[in-house]
């Protein structure tokens, strides 16, 4: 690859392809290996000493399918030292989040960050000492009032990807910085490509490859991408507690990362136009999708994001969780299920209420009359196929 930045869609040809990787073939092969073969004592004993990225060592710190992978996402995040490759996205957060805390520290959580990762700082960190504390991520005064003495870093998702709340990053950076705070950003839902987060003022870039990566919902894996200042340690602590994605997993991630950005921009011109429907209709009191002209947090969006994402949230006018699941058994082009960036849309009945410690649920500016949630991911079916979808389903939360 040349040192001029092309733009992105070139980019997703060109990266992580480096000749010794590849070639002949166009996609690095699968390297499955554990065990890299030294040609001499000399040769091995000087590889004790190599202590870097994309060397041969073992298995352990992965081979040129990984490498491909890693660079591909570093490259893709002006500002970063490297990335790390974990076998899944919450995998991915735990160790970015164990490779900036230690005993005795304090994390911070947004209160918008979605469940596990919650789970992961109240339950897991807490057994080894690590307090946490959630906070409303809209109040940057409140924020920055909230760090104490202990406080080491802050989590952070934007958008949340259940309640949809977009955050000012910039701003909470900027306080987290005059603190000395290390700044974690879940940045699955933009992903690098909609979202540079490192020249926001974010440390570690958090990703669920699983999602629009892989694309295909056959895939499950997580990276972090790091600047300079926390790469080493990100690294260093990965390694250290045996962190590794199968190379099998990497070539599939690196098949979908070709195709990434048409995917993704088909998905937000789609979703867009099925945004724009469900607004029209008055059993919707509200979509929360920061694409959309007027839902909440638009502007920041249009600040801050050069993309996003088909993921989107409807909170359904009064009724109860009864008609709330009609509707979602309604439909037959969207599937029920977790996860979502994939192909194929998706539509699952959400509980936001049930992780939130201090925001409400529903937003500010909602009627808490309405708060009877259904999480929709706009895959590449034809979206008035999908409109059509919807329509039988509102129908039949109407004659719940
Ligand atoms: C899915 C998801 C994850 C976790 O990814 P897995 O690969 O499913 O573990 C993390 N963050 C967000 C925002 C997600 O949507």
């Amino acid at each position: 690859m040349s040192d001029e930045p092309h733009h992105l869609s070139t980019q997703l040809v060109q990266l992580g392809r480096r000749a010794e990787w590849t070639e002949p073939a166009v996609n690095p092969p699968i390297w499955r290996a554990s065990t890299h073969l030294y040609e001499n004592s000399a040769a091995q004993q000087a590889g004790l000493k190599v202590n870097a990225d994309g060397h041969f060592h073992y298995g352990a710190r992965g081979g040129p399918t990984q490498w491909a992978l890693a660079d591909a996402l570093t490259v893709l995040e002006p500002g970063a030292a490297g990335t790390m490759l974990y076998p899944t996205g919450l995998a991915a957060a735990a160790m970015a989040l164990l490779s900036v805390l230690k005993a005795g520290d304090e994390v911070l959580v947004a209160d918008n960050c979605y469940d596990p990762s919650r789970t992961i700082a109240v339950q897991a960190l807490r057994d080894y000492g690590i307090s946490a504390r959630f906070f409303d991520p809209h109040d940057v005064a409140g924020f920055a009032a909230a760090i104490g003495d202990a406080t080491r870093a802050v989590l952070l998702e934007n958008p949340g990807s259940v309640s949809m709340e977009v955050c000012d990053i910039p701003a909470l950076t900027a306080a987290a910085k005059a603190r000395g705070l290390a700044v974690l950003l879940d940045n699955t839902w933009a992903g690098p490509t909609g979202f540079q987060a490192l020249k926001h003022g974010v440390d570690l870039s958090i990703l669920a490859l699983t999602k629009h990566v892989g694309g295909h919902s056959d895939l499950m894996l997580g990276a972090v991408t790091a600047n300079a200042a926390c790469y080493p340690r990100l690294r260093r602590r990965s390694l250290m507690l045996g962190q590794m994605a199968s190379p099998d997993d990497c070539a599939l991630a690196l098949r979908g990362l070709r195709t990434m950005g048409v995917r993704l921009e088909r998905s937000c011109a789609s979703a867009l136009t099925v945004a724009e429907w469900l607004q029209s209709r008055s059993e919707i009191a509200a979509v929360l999708f920061p694409m959309l002209p007027g839902s909440p947090g638009h502007e920041l969006w249009k600040r801050d994001f050069t993309g996003g994402c088909g993921l989107m949230t409807i909170i359904m006018a009064g009724k109860d969780a009864k008609a709330r699941d009609a509707l979602v058994d309604a439909l037959s082009l969207f599937g029920i299920g977790y996860s979502w960036g994939g192909f194929e849309s998706l539509a699952l009945g959400s509980h936001p209420e049930r992780d939130r410690d201090v925001l409400p649920w529903p937003p500010r500016g909602i009627d808490p009359e309405n708060r009877f949630a259904v999480r929709l991911w706009i895959g590449l079916e034809e979206p008035a196929d999908l409109i059509a979808d919807l329509e039988r389903g509102l129908a039949a939360w109407a004659d719940s």
